[in-house]
């Protein structure tokens, strides 16, 4: 099989970790691992920029709140997020593990971004309609069976990683069922949940009732992306007049004679 990697249709952007990070022509494929990010601003590009410099672990795609796809590790290469079993490992690897050890040399991984150390955020519309089509991608690409070969990063070690992700709804959209339109954004508990993801409040209950916060709900209820909080509300010079703000991982808002406005990063 000649290994490609995906196409512009599935894959956003590209944000190569440095060649000395990565199995280099390792040409993995024997399965497809899932993960979650545990932290980080919720952005793949931001994750994807911590692969690149902040560390020596990587995956091949990284898939932000907002859907974006960001692709790190080229397939012909081995990625360096799952590395090695310890003694909780579903008995499920042992043939891999006696052949490989290092199990980053035969899977592709797949990490996304959940700002949560708990990884209890549900994906975003957005993220889980981008994650499939990337999963089902690999799926035709190479063949593997949908109920044994993708695999939680939980099933190689301990950890908390991926936590929430929609296994189920996975597995039926792969089956064929049509995608399912949820979006999460519109229920309160996933509001609440979003909300409070980010690490800056823990200790801290941000305040739900302004009128910032209101106008936050109201988007993320839309299906627009936000990302959470940054800090609580405050005050900032704008245009004149010194005005309500509050910072999310997306932009900010500004409270306006009243209203409130979006004023997005990108
Ligand atoms: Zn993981």
């Amino acid at each position: 099989m000649t290994i490609i990697d995906p196409p512009s249709s599935i894959v956003n952007k590209h944000m190569w970790v440095p060649q000395q990070n990565v199995f280099s022509g390792a040409q993995p494929g024997s399965a497809l691992v899932i993960h979650k990010t545990g932290g980080g601003d919720g952005t793949a590009e931001g994750t994807a920029s911590y692969f690149q410099t902040g560390t020596d672990k990587s995956a091949h795609f990284v898939v932000g709140q907002n859907g974006t796809v960001v692709q790190c590790v080229h397939l012909a290469d081995g990625a360096g997020a799952n590395c090695c079993a310890d003694d909780t490992h579903n008995s499920w690897w042992n043939p891999l593990i006696a052949k490989f050890t290092n199990l980053n040399l035969c899977t592709i991984s797949i990490e996304h971004c959940d700002q949560s150390t708990s990884n209890s955020t549900p994906l975003t519309s957005a993220q889980k309609a981008s994650s499939f089509k990337l999963i089902k991608w690999l799926v035709g690409q190479y063949g593997f069976d949908i109920h044994n070969e993708i695999r939680p990063h939980n099933s190689i070690d301990a950890t908390i990683c991926p936590g929430n992700f929609p296994w189920n709804e996975m597995i039926s959209y792969l089956q064929g069922a049509t995608p399912v339109p949820t979006n999460p954004g519109a229920d309160p508990a996933f509001q609440q949940s979003y909300w409070n993801s980010n690490n800056i409040f823990i200790g801290a209950v941000p305040d739900i009732t302004t009128g910032i916060a209101n106008a936050w709900i109201h988007d993320v209820a839309q299906g627009l992306w936000r990302g959470g909080p940054l800090m609580h509300e405050g005050k900032i010079m704008w245009k004149g007049q010194i005005v309500p703000w509050q910072q999310f991982v997306g932009g900010f808002y500004t409270w306006e004679n009243g209203q409130p406005f979006w004023h997005s990063n990108s």
